[in-house]
Order: C-alpha cells, then sequence, then structure tokens
C-alpha cells in the first residue's frame, strides 16, 4: 500500500486528517499508520502536555494495546494495581478476579500513553503537525477541508475524511453541527498534584463528608493527586486558573481542616457536564474521544472509553480508503461505539451518585458496600469498571455465543512455531483461527484484509475464529467442520466482498 500525505503549494493533503493530538488522535493515528493511510494531525498547542490528566488503563484498553505490540514500553513494576474503589467504599473491586488477560488497573501517567502513541505513530509515517489549530470545516463530496491557524498564517489542509480528535470543545463537532447533548455540572472539581509531607498519616482514596470528596492517591513516582469534589458549587468559570488558596480553601470547607500541601506543580479544575454528540459522523467528518462524549471523571474512564474508540474507527476508515469496506462498515462506529459511551456515562453518574453527601446516600452507600462483599456482584462491578464485560450487539441472535465478545488471548501451535493470538494481529489484519473447523479453505478469497491461521490450541474456545483487527470476535463455529456460510456472511461483512 502507498501512503499519500504530501504537500502542493498550499495545501498539505492526506487521506485522512486527525484534528488533536491528544491520545485519541494519536492512537488514531498510529492504527491508520499500521494500515499503510497517509494520515496527517493537526495539533493546537506547541507540544504534548508535560501534566498528566488521567492515570490508569482498564484491562479492556491493556488488551486492546497489547493487541499492537504496545502495552509492554507501559509496563512497569508498580504499575499493576489488582484492586480499585468504586465510589469510594468498602470492599474495593476485585479486579484480579475479572474475565481478562490483563486482570488490573494499569498505573501509568496519561503523558507516558501520549509519548509511546506518539512514537508509534511517527515510526508509520504519520506527520504531526503542532501549532495548527483546526479553526474551520468544508465537506465537498469527495473530501474534506480543513481551515488551520498557524503562526505563519492560515492554511489549508485536505483528505478524504476528518477525525475530530480535539476533546470535549471540539471545534470540528460544532462546525459539523453534531449536537452535544447531556446535563451541565453541578459539581465543582479541583485537582492538584503535590507533595504531601503528611502522607503517612493520612487516609488513602475518597474521604466523604457533609459538602463534598477528597480524595488522595500518591502515585509511584512519589506526586500525590488530591482531588476535591464540592456538590452544588459548580465552577462560573471552567478556564480561570486554580489558585493554591482556592484549592486549600476546597480542602478546609470539605475535611474541616488543613492538608500541608507543598510544591503543587499541577492545580486544574473540572466538574461533571455529562455529554454525548448525537451522532459519531456527519458524511467525511467523524467524532472520536472526548469529541463525542465527556462525564465526571471518577472511575477514570474518558481516556479509555476514547482508545478504544480509535481502535474501532482505525481499520474501518482503512478499509474505505482501500475500497474494500462494505457500504455500512464506517457507520457500525457510530452504532458499536455510541451505546458503549451510553454505558460509560450512566456508570460515572452512576459513581457520581454515590458520592452526593446526602443522607439518603450515605443509607444507599452502607447497603451498597453489603452488597460490594458478594462475589458475583464485586465480580459483576469489576467487570464493568474496567470494560471487561463491554461487546458489540451485532444484531445476529443465532450466531456463536462468542459473536460480538472480546477474543481473549490464547497461545497457538502452527507449523510455523508456537504464537498467540495477540501476536497475530500485531499487524493490524483481521485473522481466522482454524483449530478443527476445516474452513480455512473458505477465507483465502480474503487473504490480503485477513490472515489465516491454522492452528493447535490446547484450550480453544470455538473450533474456529474470525476476529476483526480491533479483537472482537466476528464469527465463531461451534462445529467441527463447521458450516462455511456463516463464516463467508461474517468475512463479507466485516471485510468485504471476497
Ligand atoms: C481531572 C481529570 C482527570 C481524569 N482522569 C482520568 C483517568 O484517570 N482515567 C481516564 O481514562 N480518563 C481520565 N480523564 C479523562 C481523560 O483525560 C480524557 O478522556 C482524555 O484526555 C481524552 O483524550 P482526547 O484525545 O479525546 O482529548 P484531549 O486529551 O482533550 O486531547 C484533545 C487534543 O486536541 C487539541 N485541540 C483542541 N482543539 C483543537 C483544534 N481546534 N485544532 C487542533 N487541535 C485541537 C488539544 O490541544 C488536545 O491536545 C480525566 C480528565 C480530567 C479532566
Amino acid at each position: 500500500m502507498t501512503k499519500q500525505t504530501g504537500t502542493t503549494d498550499e495545501m498539505l493533503t492526506a487521506e485522512v486528517v486527525i484534528a488533536g493530538g491528544g491520545p485519541v488522535g494519536l492512537m488514531l493515528a498510529s492504527e491508520l499508520g499500521l494500515a499503510g493511510v497517509g494520515v496527517v494531525v493537526l495539533e493546537h498547542a506547541d507540544r504534548r502536555p508535560t501534566d498528566a490528566r488521567a492515570w490508569g488503563l482498564h484491562a479492556r484498553t491493556a488488551e486492546t494495546l497489547d493487541r499492537r505490540g504496545l502495552l509492554v514500553p507501559l509496563l512497569h513494576p508498580k504499575a499493576p494495581w489488582p484492586k480499585m474503589p468504586f465510589a469510594g467504599m468498602w470492599p474495593l473491586l476485585q479486579l484480579d478476579r475479572i474475565d481478562a488477560d490483563h486482570p488490573y488497573l494499569l498505573n501509568v501517567p496519561q503523558t507516558r500513553v501520549e509519548e509511546v502513541l506518539e512514537a508509534r505513530a511517527r515510526e508509520l509515517g504519520v506527520v504531526i503537525a503542532y501549532q495548527h489549530e483546526v479553526v474551520g470545516v468544508r465537506q465537498e463530496a469527495d473530501a474534506v477541508t480543513v481551515q488551520v491557524a498557524t503562526p505563519d498564517g492560515m492554511r489549508l489542509v485536505r483528505g478524504a475524511y476528518l477525525v475530530g480528535c480535539d476533546g470535549g470543545r471540539s471545534t470540528v463537532r460544532k462546525a459539523t453541527g453534531i449536537s452535544f447533548e447531556g446535563t451541565d455540572a453541578t459539581v465543582g472539581g479541583m485537582l492538584c498534584d503535590c507533595v504531601l509531607p503528611s502522607m503517612g498519616q493520612e487516609r488513602r482514596g475518597i474521604t466523604r463528608t457533609e459538602v463534598g470528596t477528597v480524595n488522595i492517591n500518591p502515585r509511584p513516582n512519589g506526586v500525590v493527586r488530591i482531588v476535591t469534589t464540592e456538590f452544588g458549587r459548580p465552577h462560573p468559570d471552567r478556564d480561570a486558573p486554580v489558585t493554591f488558596d482556592e484549592f486549600r480553601g476546597a480542602v478546609r470547607r470539605i475535611l474541616g481542616r488543613d492538608l500541608d500541601i507543598v510544591d503543587p506543580t499541577l492545580m486544574t479544575r473540572f466538574g461533571d457536564a455529562t455529554r454525548l454528540a448525537s451522532r459519531y459522523r456527519d458524511g467525511r467528518v467523524f467524532l472520536a474521544g472526548d469529541a463525542a462524549h465527556v462525564h465526571f471523571p471518577y472511575g477514570g474512564l474518558g481516556l479509555n472509553l476514547g482508545l478504544q474508540d480509535a481502535a474501532n474507527l482505525g481499520w474501518k476508515l482503512a478499509g474505505a480508503l482501500r475500497g474494500w469496506a462494505p457500504g455500512e462498515l464506517l457507520d457500525t462506529y457510530g452504532t458499536e461505539r455510541r451505546p458503549a459511551a451510553e454505558a460509560v456515562l450512566d456508570y460515572s453518574r452512576t459513581q457520581l451518585a454515590l458520592l452526593d453527601p446526602h443522607r439518603n446516600v450515605t443509607a444507599l452507600r452502607s447497603l451498597f458496600g453489603k452488597l460490594l462483599e458478594f462475589p458475583d456482584v464485586n465480580r459483576y462491578l469489576a467487570e464493568l469498571a474496567s470494560g471487561a464485560s463491554a461487546r458489540y450487539d451485532f444484531g445476529d441472535e443465532d450466531a456463536h455465543p462468542l459473536t460480538g465478545s472480546f477474543a481473549r488471548n490464547v497461545a497457538v501451535k502452527t507449523s510455523d512455531g508456537g504464537t498467540s493470538l495477540v501476536s497475530l494481529l500485531h499487524s493490524g489484519a483481521g485473522v481466522l483461527l482454524d483449530f478443527t473447523a476445516g474452513v480455512a479453505e473458505v477465507a483465502s478469497p480474503w487473504s490480503e484484509r485477513v490472515r489465516v491461521v491454522r492452528a493447535d490450541c490446547d484450550d480453544a474456545p470455538a473450533a474456529g475464529l474470525l476476529v476483526r483487527p480491533d479483537g472482537y470476535v466476528a464469527w465463531a463455529g461451534s462445529a467441527a467442520p463447521a458450516d462455511p456460510r456463516g463464516l463467508q456472511q461474517a468475512l463479507a461483512r466485516w471485510f468485504g466482498a471476497a
């Protein structure tokens, strides 16, 4: 495949233009780069941020990154956390009991995730243009032209598709007229990364009082992150800088005492505005990440949701550009990812509701705490929190139960030796694993889009498994030999005509 990225006298061109070089834009860029697509990322800032908003990749995100060889650079000995809180309650969610390849919370800063993704995207030939602010979008029948403000003046950038990964206040979303429906902020939150000499005596995690919550978490790098939330006190101006006195004042109101905070390095404010784009696509323009959904950050899901948007969209856009994608493939991005976001927004609202200082909520928390002691309840919530139970509804009631679920890794033996599903997915193509189904020949006309592997496996989940590039099961065969018609339909549905 030849990449198409270049410049004419006045115009920068690429197959896909991505607005926003945050984590979601960079993930999408590396997915497209892997498929040989020419990509330009337009980023308003002059460099990557040095302060991390998010800390924590959940199980499904770790699995997704693993399937591209991007997990290993993020691992370090203190990173995996086997437990995490649910709305600051005890007992903790037991992540080590969930059904996932990586049953833990990976405690890694967003800045490191961005660094790894940017390096991968550049390796794959993606052009990342800093100090390039998207200010306008014009769609034509066969292309999108983006107006960009740069330090050297206005510039036009043109591509076959544009993806708005430009955050919660997305210019792309506004320019395409996609509405952002939901609710305004009702709480005011602030965050401070600092040194806390009294850390040894402080209660870790969330303390809930009659005013709000203070969440104290030491990070592996020695910095302590303190997060305050005050109910019924949304910020009148989300962009106003946080002063040290303001932050200390919030801590005092909530805890009724001061914390001995030293050397604050990052202070910022946030709220609980919860909104979802009414559509994820408008013609040749798509939205991903915070541009498509925002919510209260407790539970640490926004970054995870966005990275998975990118993993879902990348291979579909590549298929459309290479001409093999069936007509409706691009629309499945919205039909699959919008419900995923709806579920996360509801989960986030649940956590916020359970943190509310009202006396009734105290009673509800007491009941919830007892429910969390039931292993099945604990596991259900842990799988929800980590995305481990997330699956897509492909609308085929007769399909094998694995269809639409995320394929767990399996070690396999092929004629070339031992490998694994995770390794086979590194190239970004689909994978057909034929254990005993006897259907490998059926897929040979799709061999440029789907890697067909006859394999032995001690714990094969089915007789045959067709896995999409994003790791989800497109088809599974229970019988041996399996009925090839179901596989042919799945191949045509996800990978186009033979
Ligand atoms: C306090 C806080 C704590 C959080 N903690 C967690 C957590 O623990 N776990 C978690 O999963 N999530 C967390 N999140 C959410 C997470 O940070 C976001 O969901 C994530 O950053 C979204 O990534 P994104 O790439 O979609 O958007 P962003 O990270 O916002 O990136 C958008 C990029 O687009 C650029 N841009 C904007 N407008 C333009 C334009 N017009 N032209 C060009 N470029 C533009 C911006 O400069 C930015 O680089 C937290 C958020 C906050 C506020």
